[in-house]
């Protein structure tokens, strides 16, 4: 075959929520950006979320406003405001799930941690919920515990990634997982990349946001830092075997004594509109290697135990796994902040929190601007098909 030339200004590779928001942004912003993803969209991690707009809440639990917490702070606010049309990119198509994530200990909270609660620093984050304002799970008589509201909208994420897909569509171009990719460098700057055996890609700009992909693409560009560290995780998804007793939409962080939720639920509906109830939290990082007969006893037992007021119906059970991928920190902690790093014109940038894709595309584009990014007008047209959406969990999950 002919060899292929094309150029764009920027060449993000990865199309999942951090390559996307910072597609859409910079399109906007009139570079011609170009979208390479090697699956589906979405398909990897950003499919894998359970879709809460973090504000910080969760990782307070340990009584200390870290750096993490005031980070992410900002970004429910930056996330309504594309909900209403205002923001950054335009997210007004997207299904917003629930408007507030809950927060509900079983019994009554330590007192230490309700004065935290309480306290100024997180008082415009959380407040408790009047028992009239209760969903129904919450209104029975047996439930003793607190429950509180904390200001982070629960989103679909499959409609966020059409939102986002939609305004630079044939931008985002589909390239076979099995075609190597080279590159061309002169000095610390990569003039190009090579796709397969046919297509050659000129750029100023090359960002890797592949998630757990990007560590062979440091490896094709000889880069061994950044490193990046995988925390495994083991999702339960469950729903009832009887449509006619269906589970509660419950959108909530289940709180012990630890400084982490033993378990988050988010309820997304299937295509024959069945509750899928998603849960995190600790349960999936123990859950890790386990099989599924084990982590569907155990899960049930959990529920069991968190919500001993509620009578559970027959229910069926799947699991997902799914590696996150972030920048390596030295305890397997997780990463304050999204991170970005260049080195030379390539940008390597892990959001580690879907939520913290705003600041992520902010980081990105205050590097670009700071290395002189031109934008230029192109007419060539590649000979790829355009990548598809990937499909949703809760459909592809069960047997
Ligand atoms: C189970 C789970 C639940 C989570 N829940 C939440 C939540 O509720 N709220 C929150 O804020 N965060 C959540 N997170 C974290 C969040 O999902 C991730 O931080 C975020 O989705 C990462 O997005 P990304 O775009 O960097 O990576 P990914 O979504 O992993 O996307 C990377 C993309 O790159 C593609 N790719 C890989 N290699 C190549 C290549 N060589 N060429 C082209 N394309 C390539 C992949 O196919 C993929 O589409 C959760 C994570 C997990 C695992």
């Amino acid at each position: 075959m002919v060899q292929q030339n094309y150029s764009a200004d920027v060449v993000i590779i990865g199309a999942g929520i951090a390559g996307l928001w910072l597609h859409n942004r910079l399109n906007q912003r009139g570079f011609h950006a170009l979208l390479l993803e090697n699956q589906s969209i979405g398909n990897a991690q950003t499919l894998s979320s359970q879709g809460i707009i973090h504000g910080g809440a969760k990782y307070a639990l340990n009584g200390i406003l870290s750096k993490a917490t005031q980070a992410i702070g900002d970004m429910p606010a930056r996330w309504q405001a594309c909900l209403a049309g205002q923001g950054d990119v335009d997210l007004t198509g997207a299904n917003v799930l629930a408007d507030h994530q809950l927060m509900w200990s079983k019994d009554q909270l330590s007192s230490k941690m309700l004065s935290f609660f309480a306290s100024k620093a997180l008082a415009s984050r959380m407040q408790p919920v009047a028992k009239t304002a209760r969903p129904n799970l919450f209104q029975h008589p047996d439930f003793k515990g607190a429950l509180y509201q904390l200001d982070e909208p629960v989103l679909d994420i499959p409609s966020v990634l059409h939102c986002l897909a939609k305004p630079y569509r044939e931008r985002i171009l589909h390239t076979p997982a099995d075609w190597p990719v080279t590159w061309q460098q002169q000095g610390n700057t990569v003039q190009s990349m090579q796709l397969g055996d046919d297509i050659s890609i000129h750029a100023q700009h090359f960002v890797l946001t592949a998630g757990e992909g990007t560590e062979a693409l440091l490896q094709s560009l000889h880069l061994t830092k950044p490193a990046m560290q995988r925390r495994p995780l083991q999702m339960a998804l469950c729903k009832a075997k009887d449509p006619a007793q269906p589970l509660p939409a419950i959108y909530a962080h289940s709180l012990g004594s630890g400084s982490k939720p033993i378990a988050t639920i988010t309820s997304h509906a299937d295509h024959e509109g069945n509750i899928v109830w998603y849960i995190g939290g600790n349960l999936a990082e123990n859950s890790v290697g386990k099989p599924l007969t084990q982590l569907s006893r155990e899960a049930e037992a959990l529920l069991a135990d968190i919500m001993p007021w509620y009578r559970l119906p027959e229910l069926q059970w799947t699991s997902h796994t799914v590696n996150r991928a972030e920048p390596k920190q030295s305890n397997l902690s997780r990463p304050d902040t999204a991170f970005v790093e260049s080195r030379g014109n390539v940008h390597i940038a892990w959001p580690t929190k879907l939520a913290l894709a705003p600041d992520l595309a902010d980081r990105v584009i205050a590097q670009l601007t700071k290395q002189n990014i031109q934008a230029h007008t192109y007419d060539s047209k590649l000979n790829l098909s355009l990548a598809n959406i990937g499909d949703s969990l809760w459909n592809s999950a069960f047997p």
